[in-house]
């Protein structure tokens, strides 16, 4: 049966709606649907989705349904794909002489769940009831998924490190399920979609996975599945196309939910952080409290990897120019905690002779005045604020490693240049007759002899025991 538009305004009043929810590529792009059932129909909406898909097809056959429509799209498809006359336009993309999209006054209609379709679904009769059905909340199942075509969706777990900026996928345990993997629909009350941060956002699946298992919401699977329409072919340009769509896509999200690092099920990663190319993820630190700390999160994974390339390449270098060197302040602490960096430190710092500083060309000529790069990208410069040096991670990422050149003093090791920070203090040279090895940051490192004795010295009793935050007079661990 088809629905005009009187019909479907009827069917508003009683609490029956549909809406479908679609976006394009350039060619039709992707389409998503949402619906929302009448009160004696427990649910069923639907939405659309990308890939090379058959939107116009996918509008008529939802449209088909006794129910309002909604494709929801990020503009007007372009070039325009006939919809039915029934089938409403949701543009995702704010425009200023427009209502907000979430506005839309279907929308506003009492719809109880939504169902987001992928485009390229073909609608069956009663399938959306029935998926509805499962919908109704048993337990903390919020999300429920339908497969798209004969391929059965797989189940994963997910879960979220939020401190560690991390999403880890693995296989789900019986009975959890917070993701899938596959094309769905995917089912949900209205009420609960539009009290998400990001209801909308694209890839809409990753978007809902990942905010309902912040919320603890679990999913449930649906074996019965909607036919999938035949996808025409796709031109290797095309193919391009939609790749880097998804990708810029993809990129998107993970800014706008926090997270620099997937790990998928099967031990591969994605990262969506700082590289040598840009700038590092956080800006200037002030009073040793870096901002991240202050949003309850750890260092970045991405810095923490350029950190310790960083100081993996500076030791190598000043190895082999026979500089003296040894891991100083927070990453020696690291190294005697953890053999690594401290998970919320921000740099590297190690000490240096301070006559040894000619023996290394990239450290003379940072000496000399001018910041040089090395060539391997590493920027070597003699620090602003006194007399030490940085290595950045490169030129535009700042991410670095600090060199304090000590000289020695009547057996004691002192330098020129003091920060006031409690543990920046001289202590006997003994501890670097001899320097040991220590594992760091993924290579051997090093390190003064006695680190314990050497690290209390510096930070006072119990510093490896007990760890703090670099300033806990702004920030104390355990404060979150
Ligand atoms: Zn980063
Ligand atoms: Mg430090």
């Amino acid at each position: 049966m088809r629905v005009t538009p009187c019909q479907a305004t009827l069917a508003g009043a009683i609490g029956l709606n549909l809406l479908l929810y679609c976006a394009w590529r350039d060619r039709g792009g992707v389409t998503s649907l949402l619906l929302s059932p009448p009160r004696s129909i427990p649910s069923i909406p639907i939405l659309l989705w990308d890939f090379e898909n058959d939107l116009a097809g996918t509008a008529r056959s939802f449209a088909s349904l006794p129910v309002p429509v909604l494709v929801a799209a990020e503009t007007a498809p372009y070039p325009p794909v006939p919809l039915p006359a029934e089938v409403g336009l949701l543009p995702l993309c704010p425009t200023a002489d427009r209502p907000p999209p979430l506005a839309h006054p279907k929308l506003h209609v009492r719809i109880h769940h939504t169902a987001l379709v992928p485009d390229g679904t073909h609608a069956v009769p009663g399938l959306l009831e029935h998926v509805g059905h499962a919908g109704r909340r048993a337990g903390d199942t919020r999300l429920v998924a339908a497969p798209v075509g004969s391929v059965p969706l797989r189940c994963q777990e997910l879960r979220l490190e939020p401190r560690a900026w991390t999403a880890r996928y693995g296989p789900s345990a019986p009975g959890v399920c917070r993701a899938v993997e596959g094309t769905a629909v995917l089912l949900l009350r209205t009420r609960d979609l539009f009290a998400l941060p990001f209801p909308l956002a694209r890839p809409v699946p990753t978007a809902l996975f990942v905010q309902a298992a912040f919320r603890g919401w679990g999913l449930r699977l649906m074996p019965a599945a909607f036919p999938a329409a035949r996808r025409p072919p796709i031109s290797p340009h095309g193919r391009w196309k939609a790749e880097n769509l998804a990708e810029t896509r993809r990129r998107r999200l993970m800014h706008d939910l926090g997270i620099k690092r997937e790990v998928l099920a099967d031990g591969r990663e994605r990262w969506y952080g700082c590289s040598k190319d840009t700038a590092r993820c956080f800006g200037t630190v002030h009073a040793r409290t870096p901002q991240y700390l202050l949003a309850g999160r750890w260092t970045p994974p991405c810095c923490l990897r350029a950190l310790r390339e960083t100081a993996q390449h500076v030791a190598g270098i000043l190895e082999a120019a026979g500089v003296r060197y040894w891991l100083e302040g927070g990453s020696l602490l690291g190294a005697a905690r953890l053999g690594d960096i401290i998970p919320w430190d921000y740099d590297v710092d190690l000490g240096i002779y301070r006559e040894d500083v000619r023996k290394c060309r990239w450290l003379a000529a940072a000496a000399a005045g001018e910041p040089v790069e090395d060539t391997e990208g590493f920027l070597w410069e003699k620090a602003a604020e006194g007399d030490f040096y940085r290595v950045h991670y490169s030129r535009s990422n700042r991410l670095h490693v600090d060199l304090w050149p000590f000289y020695p003093r009547g057996g004691v090791m002192t330098k020129d240049t003091w920060l006031g920070h409690p543990q920046d203090v001289e202590f006997p040279e003994s501890f670097l007759h001899p320097r040991v090895p220590m594992a760091f940051a993924g290579f051997t490192a090093m390190a003064p002899n006695n680190a314990r004795a050497f690290l209390e010295l510096k930070f006072g009793p119990g510093a490896i025991e007990n760890p703090e935050y670099p300033n806990p007079t702004v920030k104390y661990l355990g404060q979150d």
